[in-house]
């Protein structure tokens, strides 16, 4: 008995005789191939769609966008490895018609054209939302941070650069003190001491003038840190690490779990963001209406105002936060605002009355209290300590409208958790894109349309198969 061996190395084979021949009907290279091959490569703004009249040729910007597709996919998304792949891969042979690119080309080709990828992006998701892939009834919005090419220690905040300064003043006076005591010393030694001390003398002033400099350069800007690999890239936390990175915005469809829109920014938060990545994905989807949930890192009661300007039906729980809930005190939300007699009745069933007016990031508000009940009340010790006063915004109604939605509909908030758990999972663990390859805010924006456009065509595959793809892109 003995194991399975290959072919003699010398021996001649009857191979085919087609590179065709090697890449099976059904194999997802081939949906790349006719999908590429169906977009109107110039109005989605590549570059050099038509070749130059004079000078050397260039590569067809399609054989290039076909291989980053193709790279996405198979978790090859640097240029050095997308050039290998050129030689080595019978599939990329087959996509590319045996061209090999260097990896000067294939880096420079998504370099230039950073601000199309997207929109192949989008008309993937064109393409899925004819197949009927989105359910069109419920988006769920999240963000995650994803590492950029900058090191913690390379990013400074204008409270670490203070604190910086300060230390190093702190630690210069001392050697300076210790420089004129050891004068005298060295006076009858070597004078070694003394030079050790100023060079580290010397070294720490050169820093401290480049933590001058950055703290200058901060506040002139206005902004609050500086990242020097990667200038665009900030600090921010995710969970309970703080990393420098991106914030990357992603509105799912809650049918199969599909990425509708996508956004990559370098704010810090996710408060605020939600109407500027649900409202694009409503548009592609082209609903009027469309239920929105996100987690309580987006509430704020402008943008649940906006989104239901914008056609959106928020539903974001509220956050407890605030003096009152950190004191152990009745939350806000257990006082009922009773909106025909403009007033709050609060746990005790008293009524407060608007006190006083006021002004919150550019909104009107309205302070409630009923000091005369809270004097006499059973109840303060566990409300306040003198008398309760609740605040009220000029757009809060949308507020109450939503607490309403999601106190009868409160499995959504299930929802939106297995929504976008899926696609962050996928994107990181499998096709391992815990950090971007390139720096720069427009770049990371070409890379991550190039991983979500992954993601969706990797699904679409699953749900559909090659053959239901392929009768699309023919029809
Ligand atoms: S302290 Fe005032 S606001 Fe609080 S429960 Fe009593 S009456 Fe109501």
């Amino acid at each position: 008995m003995t194991h399975i061996s290959g072919f003699e190395r010398s021996q001649l084979l009857l191979l085919p005789e087609a590179i065709d021949d090697y890449v099976g009907g059904c194999n997802p290279v081939r949906f790349i191939d006719a999908f590429v091959d169906g977009l109107d490569l110039k109005a989605v703004g590549f570059e050099r769609v038509e070749a130059k009249a004079t000078g050397r040729p260039g590569y067809a910007p399609a054989d290039l966008l076909k291989l980053y597709i193709y790279g996405y996919l198979n978790r090859v998304r640097s240029s050095r490895r997308l050039e290998a792949e050129c030689h080595r891969n019978i599939e990329v042979i087959w996509l590319l018609r045996s061209l090999k690119p260097d990896f000067k080309t294939i880096a420079d080709f998504r370099s230039a054209n950073r601000a199309a990828f997207k929109k192949v992006f989008r008309e993937f998701v064109i393409l899925c939302r004819r197949l009927d892939l989105f359910g069109r009834e419920l988006l769920a919005v999240d963000g995650t941070r994803i590492k950029a090419v900058n090191n913690k220690d390379r990013n400074f905040t204008t409270g670490s650069l203070q604190k910086f300064i300060a230390a190093a003043d702190k630690k210069l006076e001392d050697y300076l003190k210790r420089l004129d005591a050891g004068d005298a010393e060295d006076r009858a030694t070597t004078g070694s001491r003394v030079k050790n001390l100023a060079e580290k003398i010397e070294a720490l002033n050169k820093k401290r003038g480049e933590y001058a400099a950055h703290l200058a350069a901060l506040e002139k800007s206005g902004e609050s840190q500086v990242s020097l690999t990667d200038p665009d890239s900030r600090a921010m936390a995710a969970y309970t690490k703080v990393g420098v990175g991106y914030n990357i915005q992603i509105a799912v469809d809650a049918k199969h779990k599909m990425i509708v829109e996508q956004a990559v920014s370098n704010d810090v938060l996710d408060m605020g963001l939600l109407q500027r990545t649900a409202e694009p994905a409503r548009e592609i989807l082209d609903v009027e209406k469309i239920d929105v949930v996100a987690d309580k890192g987006y509430f704020r009661t402008e943008d649940i105002a906006s989104c239901e300007e914008a056609g959106l039906t928020p539903y974001v729980p509220r956050p407890q936060r605030g003096p009152a809930v950190n004191n152990g005190f009745f939350r806000k939300d257990e006082f009922r605002y009773d909106a025909a007699r403009n007033a709050y009745v609060c746990p005790a069933g008293q009524e407060l009355t608007p006190i006083r007016e006021g002004k919150l990031r550019d909104l009107k508000k309205v302070d409630y209290g009923n000091a005369q009940a809270c004097r006499a009340c059973a109840l303060r010790p566990r409300c306040t300590k003198d008398v309760r006063s609740v605040s009220r915004l000029e757009n809060e109604d949308a507020l109450d409208r939503m607490a309403a939605r999601l106190k009868a509909r409160p499995e959504v908030l299930d929802r939106r958790r297995e929504t976008v758990e899926h696609p962050f999972g996928a994107i990181k663990q499998w096709m391992n894109q815990g950090a971007f390859l390139m720096r720069g805010l427009e770049k990371v924006r070409a890379e991550f349309s190039l991983t979500a456009l992954a993601y969706n065509l990797r699904r679409a595959l699953n749900i559909l198969g090659m053959e239901g793809l392929m009768a699309a892109v023919a029809a």
